[in-house]
């Protein structure tokens, strides 16, 4: 059952300026009766007062958020290669479109049919055709492309402010001036420092396994991960770090698996591996 959403003008602007997250928040629960694979078509408002078709997010994972994230319970994330972020500079409003659609969209300013609860809306089979024909000729956002996480981690933790200026200039992501000067300034000086912090707390071992390269090899060989990717928007503070082995990191990386805060696991494509060891808080953001 695909899905139409509501996204809040301001929030798809910061999710822009932080990096694309592809992931989206609803206190509603319809959120997560939307099926692995499937279509959630997101609308937004500019500051000009046009609505416009934002994104196509394809599921590829459903998480819950911790009790009393303001964004809501529910979270769904989008497959990297399928999830299209559209160019809403120059696109012509789709208002009367919407309301051609099964969703119930009266009120005269199209945004308030599609308050609280009501910003999240079941779509029919006919309803997703007329958005994959409208969206045929749309242009892509070129902002939403993302940094590479493993290469920007590594560096950012090795606490090397040029290679990490280097990269973000290179990929030239489009992403916020504050947020750039955000990841080149202010997290190398203090990710090293986290580092630190995770190692001695769990003496050197992987918080998903337990692997302790400390008593095994003399050597800290375990790494720390941002939770909430520092590509797609996450804060460079041990509330949204873990320590773990390099084949769990490497395995969270190349599956993009998400963090579930239901029951403190990652979501890999074929199963959840929680972590065991937990001497610190994380937080959703
Ligand atoms: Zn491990
Ligand atoms: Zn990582």
């Amino acid at each position: 059952m695909p899905l139409l959403y509501h996204w809040v003008g301001k929030n798809y602007r910061r999710d822009l300026d932080w990096g694309a997250g592809y992931h989206l928040n609803q206190s509603n629960p319809l959120l997560h009766e939307i099926d692995l694979g499937g279509s959630l078509w997101a609308f937004t408002r500019t500051p000009a007062g046009t609505y416009v078709l934002a994104m196509e997010l394809v599921v590829r994972a459903k998480t819950k958020n911790p009790p009393g994230y303001r964004y809501g319970a529910y979270r769904l994330w989008g497959d990297l290669e399928l999830s299209r972020y559209f160019r809403t500079d120059g696109q012509p409003d789709i208002s009367e479109l919407i309301r051609r659609l099964s969703v119930k969209a009266a009120a005269p300013v199209l945004g308030r049919s599609f308050q609280g609860h009501a910003a999240v809306r079941r779509l029919t089979p006919a309803d997703h055709q007329a958005l994959v024909e409208y969206a045929r000729h749309l242009l892509l956002e070129p902002r939403a492309r993302l940094l590479p996480e493993e290469e920007l981690e590594a560096r950012i933790l090795l606490g090397d402010p040029d290679a990490v200026t280097r990269l973000i200039t290179a990929e030239a992501p489009g992403i916020a001036d504050d947020r750039r000067r955000y990841l080149f300034e202010q997290a190398p000086r203090r990710n090293p420092q986290h580092v630190k912090e995770l190692r001695q707390l769990y003496g050197g071992m992987c918080q998903l396994c337990g692997w302790s390269p400390k008593s095994l090899y003399r050597r800290d060989l375990c790494e720390a991960h941002h939770v909430h990717w520092l590509s797609r928007g996450g804060h460079d503070a041990l509330h949204n770090m873990v320590l773990i082995c390099p084949n769990h990191h490497r395995a969270i990386h190349r599956t993009d698996a998400p963090f579930d805060w239901a029951d403190g696991s990652f979501v890999f494509p074929r199963n959840r591996e929680t972590v065991q060891i937990s001497r610190h808080l994380l937080q959703a953001q």
